[in-house]
């Protein structure tokens, strides 16, 4: 290059490039983050070039909507906008999280990552450590523009200041509602209408169907669908997951079956196929909004293989819950949650089965309790109700006694009664680790009192949370106690539970029919009164503001307590997990079985049911 050539060089503008060729141009893989370390190419994942280029200031596209499955690079997309906008096309950014916690998370791993990594990110952007950098953990400055973080459970950061971009991430996991104020999706949307040329890209693997908000939007657009030829005839197509094929439960044999000439074809054809594949719009178009719907069917050859799908798929066909992960994870396809109603009082109570209840069933290798208290002040129907479950690998479950033990829970009688059961050794041999006992209802001074007074019994006093995605059982928090009319400051825990959560883990695993994990056993004494309460609540749809929120309700005057009992024996089992390597925790329970025990059965209790 010549003087002039070189002098002219530095003073034409920078040509307006796509994100997709920012990124093979500047973009790096750090080797912290990425299994394939070293710089960006597009060509490595060719679907992500059309998404990514709707991004690009010279598209007309405002809307970006990616139904991707995990291991497809859709995060990666998503950072290479990111960096896209800081050092090409500047100005005000919003980046929103499911919540601040995750905001945070990801601007202190994801996004420093992202600049540090790759160079021209790094002169834009001052190092976090430096005094008045502009450069914190929600906010990041830099020439021409500012990027926000903030989390969709909070309405003062998604009332921000006016913002051109705004990066919505796994909306699935969005609240319905934030504070009161609405639906955060539209809250974050008003940030950038004000601006002409505004970009909104909105990523989430789906979840459940008619409450999935990102298979909402993807309806709401062009629908495009990654079309690849079949290597043997030509005939364009979108991969489905009912096409692939394998034989005997072995995975290593999977193979695509074209729709066309049904020749089956392998994995090794990917790098082909995606190379050559297109989008292809399967909706009438707005012109503004470009839907992208992909499975894990894509994953380029080193990440996610057929043969790991079909595995998957293998594992989890059988337990509800895990099919549902697969279809949403994997697949990215929402999941029809129809089951509730499909489980029936009559068709439990048809697979009971005569286990003994003098020793532990094979298999089961640990006991736990959940306890319902009703009642409470001298009313007629005062009265404990108590369940205990035996659980085996893969949260096999085996009802070993249901009963009620009347009286006044505001009296110490009951809690009396309740302790032959707490003490007691199940199949002869082991005590329950955890007795669980619902706080939340009547009574409330005396389960704290008792869970302090046996928390070495494995007593804990627990209360339910209605909300959708809360852990089965979390972290206690501390509560005061009125002991003998003094006031002892926090001293009592109550861990909460995921209510919800566990009614529909549970509700899937009722719908088993073949013994084996997750499969729930009933032994033959139960009565049809306890199937017609376990099964007195079912999920409806609520619309909040327009959007459908899922919740199960009990059928009206329905008694429930079964179910309750159920949903806490399952939570205590669940904080079984935080004390034992959760990949270990079977063999270690197991182990725990062999060791002698010194004490002979305890009598004094007799299992003569109560109904
Ligand atoms: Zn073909």
């Amino acid at each position: 290059m010549s003087w002039t050539a070189g002098f002219l060089e530095g003073l034409r503008p920078e040509p307006v490039l796509s994100v997709s060729e920012w990124a093979d141009r500047h973009r790096r893989l750090s080797s912290k983050a990425s299994a394939e370390p070293g710089p960006w190419r597009t060509s490595r994942t060719p679907y992500l070039r059309e998404p990514m280029d709707c991004l690009s200031s010279n598209s007309s596209v405002q809307r970006v909507v990616m139904m991707f499955a995990a291991q497809t690079g859709k995060t990666e997309s998503g950072s290479n906008w990111l960096g896209y906008v800081i050092a090409h096309a500047p100005g005000p950014m919003l980046l929103v999280q499911p919540t601040v916690e995750m905001a945070k998370r990801l601007s202190k791993q994801r996004l420093e990552s992202l600049i540090s990594e790759t160079p021209v990110l790094a002169e834009k952007i001052a190092p976090a450590r430096s005094r008045d950098s502009g450069n914190t953990m929600f906010a990041k400055e830099f020439p021409g523009g500012m990027m926000l973080l903030t989390g969709a459970n909070s309405a003062t950061g998604l009332r921000s200041t006016p913002c051109r971009y705004i990066f919505m991430d796994e909306i699935d996991a969005f609240p319905s509602d934030v504070d009161g104020e609405g639906d955060p999706v539209s809250l974050a949307e008003k940030r950038a209408t004000t601006f002409a040329r505004r970009k909104i890209l909105l990523t989430s693997t789906p979840t459940v169907k008619d409450f999935s908000r990102i298979e909402a939007e993807y309806l709401r657009s062009d629908q495009r669908r990654f079309y690849v030829p079949c290597p043997a005839c030509g005939e364009m197509q979108w991969l489905k997951w009912a096409q692939l094929k394998w034989q005997d439960d072995r995975p290593e044999t999977a193979a695509y079956e074209c729709e066309c000439c049904h020749e089956q074809f392998a994995e090794t054809h990917k790098p082909a196929l995606l190379r050559r594949g297109e989008w292809r719009a399967t909706a009438p178009s707005d012109g503004k909004t470009a839907g992208f719907q992909l499975s894990g069917l894509y994953s380029p050859l080193g990440w996610l293989s057929w043969a790991d799908l079909v595995d998957d798929f293998l594992r989890a066909k059988s337990d509800a819950p895990m099919l549902k992960s697969f279809v949403n994870t994997r697949l990215a396809e929402t999941w029809e949650e129809n089951y509730a109603s499909k489980v029936s009082a009559d068709a439990l109570l048809q697979r009971c089965e005569p286990y003994g209840l003098d020793s532990l069933p094979p298999g089961a290798v640990c006991v736990t309790i959940g306890v319902d208290v009703q009642g409470g002040g001298g009313s007629i129907g005062d009265r404990l109700v108590v369940s205990a479950w035996a659980w085996g690998p893969g949260e096999e479950g085996w009802l070993m006694d249901h009963q009620e033990i009347m009286g006044d829970p505001c009296r110490p009688e009951v809690w009396r009664q309740l302790d032959v059961l707490v003490l007691h050794r199940w199949g002869g041999r082991l005590r329950a680790d955890v007795i669980a006992i619902d706080s939340g209802g009547h009574a409330t001074a005396e389960v704290y009192q008792y869970a302090r007074e046996r928390k070495a019994q494995g007593v804990i006093a627990i209360k339910g949370q209605s909300q959708r995605g809360k852990p089965p059982i979390g972290k206690p928090s501390a509560v005061d106690i009125n002991a003998k009319g003094r006031t002892l400051k926090r001293s009592a825990q109550v861990y909460p539970v995921g209510a919800d959560t566990i009614k529909t883990t549970l509700f899937g695993r009722l719908r088993h029919n073949e013994p084996g994990p997750g499969y729930l056993h009933f032994h033959a004494q139960t009565g049809a009164e306890y199937f017609e309460q376990l099964t007195a609540e079912k999920q409806s749809l609520r619309y909040v503001k327009g959007f459908a929120v899922r919740e199960w309700v009990k059928k009206p005057s329905a008694r429930n307590e079964a179910l309750d009992c159920l949903v806490y024996a399952y939570a205590g089992l669940n904080l079984l997990y935080q004390r034992y390597d959760r990949r270990t925790i079977w063999e270690q329970l197991e182990r725990r079985q062999q060791a002698p025990t010194r004490e002979k059965v305890e009598s004094g209790y007799n299992f003569a049911k109560s109904w």
